[in-house]
């Protein structure tokens, strides 16, 4: 079969009236690149291997051919278990995709549910016995376990997501994620998608697809160009927090911030101390009892605190539409990490900073920032240059 052509508007993809109103009401007008691309490709049936930079509206781009996908499923009523799997590297990100799949599933009243770590495995029992549900988002291993409580089997599947796919296999859930492709009936149409996309996951990409198309908006690794990237280079660690307390109530007036610190306990100290400073701020990192981590978020997200200190757990897909500053107080472990830190600013075509500190020791990381800014058409200051040879 040939490949679909681009499509202009949302009318173009063929959607029906009910899911125009549904995108319409999500405040969409026209689709963006990476769905212009992926979605008609994806309606015709083909794999999909999708790279596009961070706050492009990858979402929707495998969201929306995943509804109508299940609505021409013929046996629609018979079995249970999802016919529709989505896969995410963590938690947070899997209630983001729930909720937004949700706001377009609601225009045929398709039940969409979620499973994920840290969350009460009986609610999520009895939410997935409690009724037919055609589409499930999860994390790996939280979605084992659900199988082996018999709460829903994967019989059904026919369309299967793997988002933020090359974090899935940085995490170490490869057996996981393979383990689950291994159970789905292998006519399935596989869609992948992240914004960053390493060489060595290739092959496992490769490996749980089937023929796929390829489609990459921009250069893989390159940061969204509505970001306006700074850094700067310090000769002491500790001339960072003189920096960040000149600078941050200027941030606040702008909107939120995020500021990425590399460890745990490093997040918490940092929190405090700017806590004592009197800004409004919070942590978010793994050691946080899940209950703790949604309502970080969900306050976060709501406005109620302008700061959020975090590691790398919010670095990846999550979309915060307040969010105007990022800093990385401390570099990312490597540049794909990195892309993902600055890329929670800068969504759905908005404008946003983000700021690297960087020390003198950091020599090895400032190479390859200087080539992720040059790719990405930033400025790259003379100090980072001298840093980098
Ligand atoms: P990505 O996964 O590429 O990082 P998301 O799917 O999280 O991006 O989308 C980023 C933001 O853009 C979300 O708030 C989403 O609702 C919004 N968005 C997605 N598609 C469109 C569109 N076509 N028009 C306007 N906003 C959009
Ligand atoms: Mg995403």
């Amino acid at each position: 079969h040939g490949i679909a052509k681009p499509c202009l508007s949302f009318a173009h993809f063929g959607f029906d009236q009910d899911l125009l109103n549904a995108v319409i009401k999500a405040g969409y007008t026209e689709p963006s690149a990476i769905q212009r691309q992926a979605i008609p490709v994806a309606l015709s049936g083909r794999d999909i291997i999708g790279i596009a930079k961070t706050g492009s509206g990858k979402t929707a781009a495998f969201v929306l051919p995943m509804l109508i996908h299940i609505m021409d499923q013929e046996e629609l009523v018979k079995g249970d278990g999802p016919i529709g799997l989505v896969l995410a590297p963590t938690r947070e990100l899997a209630v983001q995709i729930y909720q937004e799949t949700r706001k377009f599933a609601k225009a045929y009243g398709l039940k969409v549910a979620a499973v994920y770590g840290g969350a009460s495995k009986l609610e999520q029992f009895k939410d997935l016995r409690s009724g037919t549900v055609e589409i499930l988002v999860a994390t790996p291993g939280r979605l084992i376990d659900m199988i082996k409580m018999k709460a829903t089997n994967l019989k059904r599947v026919s369309y299967l997501v793997l988002d933020e796919a090359d974090r899935m296999f940085d995490l170490g859930f490869e057996p996981q994620v393979r383990s689950i492709c291994d159970n789905i009936r292998p006519d399935r149409q596989t869609l992948l998608f992240s914004a960053t996309f390493q060489k060595r996951i290739e092959f496992l990409a490769r490996s749980v697809t089937d023929d796929p198309i390829r489609i990459n908006v921009g250069t893989t690794g390159q940061a969204n160009e509505d970001i306006t990237q700074i850094v700067h280079v310090f000769d002491e660690e500790e001339m960072k927090w003189d920096w960040l307390i000149r600078r941050l109530a200027g941030f606040c007036v702008e909107g939120s911030v995020i500021i990425f610190v590399g460890r745990k306990d490093a997040v918490d100290l940092l929190s405090t101390n700017l806590q004592k400073s009197n800004f409004d701020c919070t942590a978010l990192h793994g050691d946080l009892q899940q209950y703790e981590r949604e309502k970080v978020l969900r306050d976060f997200k709501a406005n109620k605190v302008k700061v959020l200190v975090s590691t790398d757990v919010a670095a990846r897909g999550l979309d915060i539409k307040t969010v105007k500053n990022v800093i990385n107080y401390d570099i990312a472990r490597d540049i794909d990490s990195h892309t993902h830190r600055v890329g929670r600013t800068g969504r759905a075509g908005e404008k946003g900073t983000a700021y690297t500190l960087i020390t003198q020791k950091e020599d090895r990381f400032a190479g390859e920032l200087v080539r992720h800014l040059e790719t990405s058409g930033q400025v790259v200051p003379p100090e980072l240059l001298n840093l980098a040879m």
